[in-house]
């Protein structure tokens, strides 16, 4: 039998925060129990819950940025007045054992990203919420920031928002079942591309020694 093993998917979700992108993230990794998450780095402070290495590397300024200048981030951008990256190793090492990775990452992010070595691997998915009021509860309902924190979130999201012709993919997060079964299918169909399987020439070879035989 050939070695049929594909390369993972590079998966980026951008929306703006409050359409439900981290609830998506995590329903695809329950879906199928072999993707991961790539946990960026920022210089942010940890909001309460969070846990350093689970949700994010939580690092000084100097840090990050000895991090960017040794080439340790596939990606980086300020966000919020703070700045957010993607440490490069561990999602070039899951890519090459062929497990597919989320990176949850703003506009900028996923510009640089489908500009890299890895724009290959790629699958773009941007998440629209069905209203703007929608999104402001939604942002409201988390009650973890200040008003202040949440008018900035919502200028920010407008312009997250103006990005969305720049994804392969674009869903709607009316109903985050509905939502979640089509991004399923999208990461079904992504990886059924032919290009996305490197064994099939071996393989339709060895069909074709069969009908010989
Ligand atoms: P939050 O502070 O709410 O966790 O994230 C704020 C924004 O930063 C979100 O839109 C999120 O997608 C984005 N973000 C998180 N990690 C990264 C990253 O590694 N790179 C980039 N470019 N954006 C990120």
């Amino acid at each position: 039998m050939a070695e049929m093993r594909r390369r993972g998917l590079l998966i980026i979700l951008s929306s703006p925060s409050g359409a439900g992108k981290s609830t998506l993230a995590k329903r695809l990794m329950a879906w199928d129990g072999s993707m991961s998450f790539s946990v960026s780095a920022t210089t942010r402070a940890p909001r309460p819950g969070e846990v350093d290495g689970r949700d994010y590397f939580f690092k000084t300024r100097p840090e990050f940025e000895a991090m960017v200048a040794a080439g340790e981030m596939l990606e980086h951008a300020e966000v919020f007045g703070n700045l957010y990256g993607t440490p490069r190793g561990p999602v070039e090492a899951r890519l090459a054992e062929g497990r597919d990775v989320i990176l949850d990452i703003d506009w900028q992010g996923g510009q640089q990203v489908r500009r890299s070595v890895l724009a290959q691997d790629v699958v773009s998915v941007f998440i629209l919420p069905p209203s703007i009021a929608d999104l402001e509860s939604r942002l409201r309902g988390r009650a973890q920031d200040s008003d202040e924190v949440i008018a900035g979130r919502m200028a920010k999201s407008r312009d997250e928002i103006s990005h969305w012709g720049e994804y392969d993919y674009v869903v709607i997060n009316r109903d985050v079942d509905v939502a979640e079964e089509e991004i399923t299918t999208i990461l079904r169909a992504e990886r059924a591309r032919a290009v996305r399987q490197p064994g099939l020439t071996d393989f339709v070879r060895g069909l074709n020694g069969e009908f010989e035989a």
